[in-house]
């Protein structure tokens, strides 16, 4: 039952060089996050306050999930996700109770990202939806567990969604969300620098043009790019074992392997 499922502490190994562009999104986090875990001193005799809580917003796939996983990785801290939805769907009746729980963990596993994805699911602007109770009281227990977080103790909370709109505004005020980030879907040279990321570890034929390809891809989010990539990666498998006997491809021999190189062609 929902009720004893364990409170998930992950470590994520996403690094910084595995998000295209965003640069400036990163420098942020790495101030309001980073920063504040490994110089709080610094902080102190400055005289400011880091923040608690920090939201990403912008549209789908351009990359918001993969932040936080990063700026988790990159200043050592501790990672706990939740989504939204899966809150109210799954632990209705025992939903405060269940994030309690999850800043209880975070504070004992400083220090602590706690990653709150589609956060609008629970947190839409009190009376503004059906069944309104349910996230009224959820709204009031984040509240109540942000405000009760302590200055330098090693817990910050990062929020996304496609809809700071609807967000309810006391999310909002200072010592709760307040530090709004967009993630914006990418321009030419973020594309460019996604598709690099994701060709990687990709053998590419010497016809592969990444910067044709990313201005080709005006509208594309990150997201998409990287399915993009994957379909190209299985176009040119398929054409391969169209090509060669069976038995060369069961075998995953030398021949078969040397062959499977993206071309051009398996882009379109
Ligand atoms: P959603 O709002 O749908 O949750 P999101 O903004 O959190 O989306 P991610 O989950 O971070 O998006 O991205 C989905 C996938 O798209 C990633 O796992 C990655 O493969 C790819 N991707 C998105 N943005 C980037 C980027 N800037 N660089 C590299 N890969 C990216």
């Amino acid at each position: 039952p929902s009720a004893l499922r364990e409170v998930l502490i992950e470590v994520p190994n996403v690094r910084w060089d595995d998000i295209g562009g965003l640069e400036e999104v990163k420098q942020e986090l790495r101030e309001a996050v980073e920063w504040p875990f490994k110089y709080p001193k610094a902080f102190k005799r400055l005289g400011i306050t880091p923040p608690k809580g920090i939201l990403l917003y912008g549209p789908p796939g351009t990359g918001k999930t993969l932040l936080a996983k990063a700026v988790a990785t990159e200043s050592q801290a501790n990672f706990i996700a939740i989504r939204g939805p899966e809150v109210l769907s799954k632990w209705v009746g025992e939903s405060e109770k269940r994030i309690r729980e999850i800043f209880r963990k975070a504070r004992q596993a400083a220090p602590a990202i706690i990653f709150i994805d589609e956060i609008d699911a629970i947190a839409p602007a009190r009376g503004a939806v059906e069944g309104e109770r349910v996230t009224d009281r959820l709204i009031n227990q984040l509240l109540t567990e942000m405000d009760g977080i302590e200055e330098n103790s090693g817990v910050v909370v990062i929020a996304a969604t496609n809809r700071p709109d609807i967000l309810d505004p006391a999310l909002l005020r200072p010592g709760r969300f307040d530090r709004l980030i967009l993630v914006p879907a990418p321009d030419e040279r973020a594309r460019l620098e996604i598709f690099r990321v994701h060709t990687r570890n990709m053998p590419l034929a010497k016809d592969v043009n990444l910067e044709e390809l990313a201005k080709k891809t005006e509208g594309y989010t990150g997201a998409d790019i990287a399915a993009l990539v994957r379909e190209a990666a299985l176009n040119a498998m398929r054409r391969v074992l169209l090509t060669l006997p069976k038995r060369l491809v069961e075998e995953e021999n030398e021949e078969f392997l040397g062959k499977l190189v993206v071309t051009r062609k398996d882009f379109e």
